[in-house]
């Protein structure tokens, strides 16, 4: 089971085009804030572009599984805070 606060980070990045971008070319202030652990940090800041075409490529990037992503989706916190 993956913890929340990657999940939240991957799906509002998987949705906003602009906090992906970030997340992709300077993720180290974006991610120094968040209560994530550091083998989590680890794995966002591994991200490529391409890991974000589909659900399954980045439920396979991160170790989620894409059901945990599709929960996280609709969560207000996800879809209205910017990263
Ligand atoms: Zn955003």
């Amino acid at each position: 089971m993956s913890q929340r606060e990657l999940l939240l980070v991957l799906s509002h990045a998987h949705g906003c085009s602009a906090c992906r971008e970030r997340l992709l070319s300077d993720p180290a202030p974006l991610l120094r804030s968040r209560p994530l652990t550091e083998a989590e940090k680890s794995t966002l800041t591994r991200l490529k572009f391409e890991d974000f075409i589909t659900p399954e490529l980045l439920a396979h990037a991160t170790g989620c599984t894409m059901a945990e992503l599709d929960r996280y989706r609709d969560e207000p916190v996800v879809r209205l805070r910017h990263l």
